[in-house]
């Protein structure tokens, strides 16, 4: 009697374990089905990103042509040189983000170093010379801070340190 009892015991349990399990992956995919199109939404609602004024904007804000180079209609009429600078600002501060600035990317940061637009110029020849100090970035700012003093209190000056992150 006691065996059937608790045989039905259980039964019971595992009925209900079942009935949980069954519930959790179902919630799940609900969960799941919700997710899916929320993520779409998202991506309808977040658009495309522009390289010039840093947002994403719906797609109807961009020409054909826009949404390849990723700059929307707006920025597009914006004088050349200036969406240029936006870019190349972009592009030297990006350089001190990376874990390390390659020969290559020196190669580049010489050509930016050359601009006509002396913002460019000034960042971009700062930035050539912190990757000819230190090319990886760990322990860049210590020594900066060691060795070049008035190269870090450049960075400080400029913003760029704030791109490069913290010691
Ligand atoms: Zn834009």
């Amino acid at each position: 009697m006691t065996v059937v009892a608790i045989f039905a015991v259980i039964l019971l349990w595992s009925a209900n374990y079942y009935s949980a399990f069954k519930y959790a992956t179902c919630h799940a995919s609900v969960v799941f089905a919700f997710a899916s199109p929320r993520a779409g939404r998202m991506r309808k609602i977040m658009g495309h990103y522009c390289n010039i004024c840093g947002r994403y904007r719906p797609n109807e804000k961009f020409t054909v042509k826009g949404h390849r180079n990723h700059i929307c209609k707006d920025c597009a009429k914006m004088p050349k040189e200036e969406q240029e600078a936006i870019e190349h600002e972009e592009e030297i501060f990006n350089y001190l983000q990376q874990s390390n600035i390659s020969q290559k990317n020196i190669s580049r940061l010489k050509k930016l170093a050359d601009s006509g637009d002396s913002k460019i110029a000034e960042l971009a020849g700062i930035v050539l010379e912190v990757a000819q100090v230190k090319p990886h970035k760990k322990r860049r700012l210590k020594i900066l801070a060691k060795e070049r003093r008035d190269l870090l209190k450049k960075l400080e000056e400029t913003g760029l340190i704030v791109a490069h992150g913290g010691f």
